[in-house]
């Protein structure tokens, strides 16, 4: 599973969804936080909320644990990871979209936004040490996936050459497996992206594009526009399940209001 930059989107995603990530316990951590800090419920809440998650998602993970990951993740040096925006610039839009072939845009844009989470998610946390040095882990798979960019593995690799061999990134095959970012604009003047939600980051990308999609209004998946016939307005959620959620927080905060008059 890869890294959540946004713990309360991937929690909320995952309530909606009711769906369970893996047998180790990840989503249930992130959860647990997400009701403790974010929610600010008691632990004896979180833990009756946890195990009714299990259920619902239909999740294989032993209950007897819970208390356990209950402590480990409500302790104090703990904290909910919420990266609220991560901002590509004009200056980088431009290095990227100078290239003629799509699939290295593509490829180019995923490790972009993948280096500046990390660095958010470095700020926040706190890891001075990997501030601002342009690098990214070599994870080239992850980089096409994120990208939606199908290639075989010479192309891919042939692909990469290109990058580095035009100065745009430099793969170091040391021990540290690293690439370095040669485009990244650390004046950060003029903004030409601002990602809010940290899946399917190809959507910013295609918008930006002026290709048809929108992202849903409830937990941000990729909503493709289709044209329609006159006076259509585009959908709102991906899901019936969404519709349903929005609709039901909307409520809420309604009585909330009406109660307080
Ligand atoms: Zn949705």
């Amino acid at each position: 599973m890869k890294t959540v930059y946004n713990e309360s989107q991937y929690s909320k995603k995952a309530i909606i969804n009711k769906k369970i990530e893996s047998q180790n316990g990840k989503t249930l951590a992130i959860l647990c936080k997400y009701y403790y800090f974010g929610k600010s419920k008691t632990k004896k809440e979180v833990l009756k909320l946890l195990s009714n998650f299990i259920d619902e998602s239909g999740g294989s993970y032993d209950k007897r644990l819970l208390p356990d990951l209950l402590e480990k993740y409500t302790s104090e040096k703990e904290q909910l990871l919420d990266i609220q925006s991560v901002k590509i610039t004009l200056a980088e839009m431009a290095t990227i979209m100078s290239r003629e072939d799509v699939n290295e845009q593509k490829v180019l844009y995923a490790m972009l936004v993948a280096y500046k989470c990390k660095n958010e998610r470095c700020r926040i946390s706190g890891m001075e040490q990997f501030l601002d040095n342009c690098k990214v882990s070599e994870n080239f798979g992850e980089y096409f996936k994120d990208a939606k960019v199908r290639l075989g593995k010479m192309e891919r690799g042939a692909l990469l050459r290109n990058l580095e061999k035009d100065g745009l990134i430099w793969v170091d095959n040391d021990v540290k497996k690293t690439i370095t970012l040669k485009y990244v604009d650390l004046e950060e003047d003029g903004v030409a992206i601002e990602l809010k939600y940290f899946h399917d980051i190809w959507v910013d990308f295609e918008i930006y594009r002026g290709e048809r999609y929108k992202r849903c209004e409830c937990c941000g998946n990729a909503i493709k526009l289709v044209k329609t016939k006159q006076g259509g307005t585009p959908k709102k959620y991906c899901s019936t399940e969404c519709q349903k959620h929005d609709k039901n927080e909307k409520n809420k905060r309604y009585y909330h209001t009406q109660s307080r008059i």
